[in-house]
């Protein structure tokens, strides 16, 4: 298989084993139930960024009566007798329960997974060491991976995000959880330590969000590297510093880049923000959106995930773009294409979504007028030059968690949001859904990192192969009682196609 290429070796070089067929016919509708919580995203970041941003977590039981003792002083053990563990407080561990239960709600992939591969165990002999945000999503993840035979001892990849009702109830049901919201710097590196640093147990599968556990390993204990497999990257920044170490030679076990599958893309980008952005703004600002006149700045993914809401709920629209052909498609969706500078004086809300910088500038920042919302869904939170606003003539007021009044000497204000930075993210939370296409993409990598016949891999980056992209997609269609047309021979011939896919070439925009 040549690196880069989801498609790639003949249709036979890859296949997919008889448990992962796509199987319609015995698909029952048990996961058509909506949850009424939703949970919380598995972030992509970078080492510094990832283990110290800070994380908007939505319903905790953890109460500001919880002791200030470290986990780390503290001698737990669960119903078991185990002790290897290290959680905030095993005594959360129903309330953890309750929440993974309605995750599973929403994660209908991994529940087929588990139900499928019962019998064929396919990560039998496993033992993943993993390195994500420890959530709920991720605790139906990885009882699911225990559920296909593998062991897993895990670690938060983050210092705020871990939920530690669910590292509670993890610990409780045996899993060997290092993680708690509020670790120290030296508390993370102590957590990922004690997952990889134990007696009798070595990984062979790494499972990471950031990079932080694979450059853990490489520099404590690259032996360890004799035994693994393969590691599973999920985040951008960690699936970039894996190309710097294949670039530099010095990858020694095949990776696989979750990241850029084809459906986590769309459902982290398109799917999601359509969702989050009126989360985001309803939950700081309780504004009705109907007739509001609203710009939002980029016509890519995420931000015709954002006009599409908006849209629906009855705002009136404009979009900039620098990209005529993101331009034309803004147009051809019913949305007016103009600069900002023509509309500025008179929306309501601005949006950016464009992933530059100084998209919305100080000048701009002046024209608005009173009242403006001004808020950012790109990576960076240098879109809008929050830093131009400090400035001595200018008064900000905190008037909510995450919203600031700029007010100008005249008197007229905006309404900033979560300081310029990701207001989904920041704001809001991310429906189970969208996680659960990623934790299944996490799910398939390892299975099949795991059992790829020897050379299949080299010490190279990967995509997961299409067909597997396909098959993640088609896990979640049960829910939606979606019935696939399958194709006859004839047309398969036609089309040059094999009946079970791939359906699409690599080169294909979806
Ligand atoms: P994209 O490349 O598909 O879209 C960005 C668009 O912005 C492009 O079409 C580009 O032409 C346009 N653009 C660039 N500079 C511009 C400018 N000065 N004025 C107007 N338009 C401009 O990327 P995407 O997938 O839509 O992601 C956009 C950003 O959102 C990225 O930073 C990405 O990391 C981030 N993102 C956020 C979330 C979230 O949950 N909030 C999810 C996924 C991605």
């Amino acid at each position: 298989m040549e690196k880069w290429d989801g498609n790639a070796g003949t249709p036979s070089a890859f296949a997919v084993p008889d448990w992962m067929q796509i199987q319609f016919a015995d698909q029952k509708q048990e996961f058509n139930k909506r949850p009424t919580k939703i949970g919380r995203r598995s972030l992509s970041r970078s080492i510094s960024q990832s283990s110290t941003d800070s994380y908007s977590s939505a319903a905790s039981y953890t109460d500001s009566s919880d002791d200030e003792t470290s986990p780390r002083d503290k001698q737990q053990k669960n119903s078991k007798g185990s002790s290897d563990f290290c959680v905030k407080n095993i005594k959360q561990a129903e309330f953890g329960r309750r929440e993974i239960e309605i995750a599973e709600q929403e994660m209908p992939a991994l529940m087929a997974l588990r139900k499928r591969a019962q019998g064929e165990k396919p990560l039998a002999g496993a033992k993943i060491v993993g390195c994500t945000h420890i959530t709920a999503q991720t605790a139906v993840l990885m009882e699911t991976l225990s559920a296909l035979g593998a062991q897993c001892r895990w670690a938060a990849c983050n210092i705020y995000s871990t939920l530690n009702e669910v590292a509670a109830a993890l610990a409780e049901s045996g899993f060997p959880v290092f993680a708690w919201k509020g670790e120290s710097e030296d508390d993370f590196w102590w957590c990922i330590d004690r997952c990889v640093n134990v007696e009798g147990w070595q990984p062979n599968m790494i499972l990471d969000d950031g990079g932080d556990l694979t450059h853990w390993i490489y520099k404590k204990y690259p032996n360890m590297f004799k035994k693994i497999k393969g590691i599973v990257e999920e985040s951008v920044t960690g699936v970039h510093r894996l190309y710097q170490l294949s670039k530099a030679g010095k990858l020694c076990v095949p990776a696989m880049n979750v990241n850029d599958s084809v459906t986590k893309q769309k459902f982290d980008n398109l799917y999601c923000c359509r969702e989050s952005i009126l989360d985001g703004l309803k939950r700081t600002t309780d504004m009705m959106f109907g007739g509001k006149q609203v710009v939002v700045c980029g016509y890519g993914e995420v931000g015709k995930g954002c006009c599409a809401a908006l849209k629906a709920m009855g705002s009136i629209v404009y979009v900039t773009e620098i990209d005529p052909i993101c331009a034309l498609q803004a147009c051809m969706d019913g949305f007016r294409l103009v600069k900002l500078n023509e509309v500025i004086r008179q929306v309501d809300i601005v949006i950016t979504c464009t992933g530059n910088k100084n998209v919305v500038t100080r000048e701009h920042l002046d024209r608005m007028k009173n009242s403006c919302i001004v808020c950012n869904m790109g990576h960076s939170n240098t879109e809008i030059d929050v830093a131009s606003l400090r400035t001595p003539e200018l008064t900000w007021e905190r008037v909510r968690s995450q919203v600031d009044h700029v007010i100008w000497p005249d008197g007229k204000r905006i309404v900033l949001l979560a300081e310029g930075r990701l207001l989904n993210l920041s704001c809001s939370t991310v429906p189970t859904f969208v996680l659960s296409i990623t934790a299944t993409t996490q799910a398939l990598a390892l299975i099949e990192l795991y059992n790829a016949p020897e050379g299949r891999y080299k010490q190279d980056v990967y995509l997961l192969p299409k067909k597997m992209d396909e098959y993640v997609a088609s896990l979640h269609l049960p829910t939606f009682d979606a019935h696939l047309t399958e194709l006859t021979d004839e047309q398969a011939k036609y089309l040059g196609l094999n009946k079970n896919g791939p359906f699409k070439p690599n080169y294909y925009r979806y």
